[in-house]
């Protein structure tokens, strides 16, 4: 009898990442080999990579290091790397980690179990592609067989690449300019996933709200993917990330108000509340402009909740723009942020100004600054919802307490709650009253079961 191979998946980096994990899960399932209990244990390694930012190469070739004895150990092993470090690097994966057995780009995720197979003949391969292969991108085929860490939610990639040029970002040159999925083949996908009782849709994408643009050669088409995901039966719930703020039309704020699955959730990346810093980012919106934006949302969406992301210490970043960013935080009263530190990225405009990089002491008591602001902001929120009735998707018991059980509201929130005789299982949907409003989660009391489980698979990967 063939022993079956097993695998793991190891993702670093973005929602599009762990997405292109499930897809690639879905593909070696396909394949034959099944995914292992154990990281370690597994005959097959992969690692999808990101290369937004610098710990992220650090944390990929220092796992590659630890991988190195294991493959000493058990020469069977296969190594593979893929995603955006991996179509950056290129060979030089290879020179650095000698030891590595395939390296994929973000082209041609859909070639990797192939390349698995060749190279237990041929020794290490490298194929990158440097433009999406209309027979092969992952991202531009529905997703039907991605193996789900939660199989009644799914991620749906709408489109690849980014026509933007923001100075700190490498993606436009790694994934390639914006290509739109059709709308026939989107809604494809999600009719069927819905048919599969997937109840949750997050859209994908690096510039969601440009959608379509490349299709029409005019205008995007995002708020009628939205009214027509919100349409069908079986969704429930309808995200999406990320939209950019220079590109939130009144009509996706229109779409967002009228569509009933549509969150009450709004991911609108921010990144500084500098006018100067936004403009040397070429974010293409100012500090007001962006405000705007947030109040007419506001003020059309019942409820809404909103995120989003902040770079902090970008190159010529004076003490006078970080107290812009600072009053910025303060105005739009985030529900919470990603924070993040400015590391020159090779090959992104901003890494060559180097004569302008704001000291390490400054830029850390900053940080230090602007997420005190936005922890407040997102603790008041919290407590706001203390007495409010929500409608929780149970996710699985709590990592800290087996009696507890975890889900997410509307507004994407994490809330923790008791329900011992409710027979509650992981995605069902249940009523909860709000009693505790914390920084990052809250906690609340069961009311009533709202409806069972609807997805007929079981959680069968844990993508780490
Ligand atoms: S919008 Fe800017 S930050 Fe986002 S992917 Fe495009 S270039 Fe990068």
């Amino acid at each position: 009898m063939t022993e079956v191979r097993t695998f793991a998946i190891r993702t670093f980096g973005c929602q599009m990442n762990v997405h292109d994990s499930e897809r690639l899960a879905g593909m070696l399932s396909a394949d034959g080999l099944v995914p292992a209990e154990n990281d370690d244990d597994a005959d097959v390694i992969v690692l999808n990579t990101c290369c937004i930012r610098e710990n992220a190469d650090k944390k990929l070739y220092g796992t590659l290091g630890q991988l190195k004895s294991l493959k000493d150990a058990r020469p069977g092993l296969q190594i593979a790397v893929g995603g955006c470090l991996a179509q950056k690097d290129r060979e030089q994966v290879l020179e650095r980690a000698g030891w590595v057995d395939v390296v994929f780009g973000t082209h041609n995720l859909t070639s990797a179990p192939e390349l698995l197979r060749r190279s237990l003949n041929e020794g290490s391969i490298v194929e990158i592609l440097d433009a999406p292969d209309p027979e092969s991108v992952a991202d531009m085929v529905p997703a039907l067989n991605a193996v789900r860490e939660l199989p009644w939610a799914a991620w749906m990639t709408i489109q690849t690449g980014c026509d933007n040029s923001c100075a700190f970002c490498i993606v436009p040159s790694v994934r390639g300019g914006e290509i739109s999925r059709s709308m026939d083949d989107l809604i494809f996908e999600a009719t069927t996933l819905a048919s599969q009782g997937v109840t949750e849709i997050t859209v994908l994408g690096q510039n969601v709200n440009s959608y379509g643009r490349d299709i029409t050669k005019r205008r995007p088409l995002f708020a009628q993917l939205l009214r027509e995901l919100g349409a069908i039966d079986g969704i429930e719930r309808v995200r999406f990330t990320s939209p950019h703020p220079k590109d939130l039309r009144s009509e996706t704020i229109a779409a967002m108000a009228e569509t009933t699955a549509v969150c009450n959730q709004l991911h609108l990346p921010v990144q500084s509340g500098s006018d100067a810093v936004l403009s040397a980012m070429r974010r293409g919106y100012t500090a007001r402009r962006y405000l705007e934006k947030l109040e007419a949302a506001r003020a059309a969406i019942d409820d809404l909740a909103v995120t989003t992301d902040f770079i902090v210490g970008f190159p010529g970043e004076s003490d006078a723009d970080f107290e812009d960013t600072l009053a910025l935080a303060a105005e739009a009263q985030f529900d919470s942020a990603y924070t993040f530190i400015f590391s020159p990225r090779p090959g992104t405009r901003a890494a060559d100004m180097s004569e302008k990089f704001v000291p390490a002491e400054i830029v850390t008591e900053r940080f230090q600054r602007l997420c005190d602001v936005l922890d407040r902001s997102g603790l008041k929120k919290h407590e706001q919802r203390v007495g409010l009735i929500e409608e929780a998707l149970v996710e699985g018991p709590s990592k800290r307490d087996p009696d507890v059980l975890s889900a997410r509201t509307r507004q994407g929130k994490l809330v923790h709650f008791r329900a011992p005789d409710s027979g509650l299982r992981p995605g069902a949907l249940a009523s909860v009253v709000v009693t505790h409003g914390a920084k990052h989660h809250l906690l609340a009391d069961y009311v009533e079961t709202l409806r069972g489980p609807k997805h007929r698979s079981r959680i069968a990967l844990h993508v780490s």
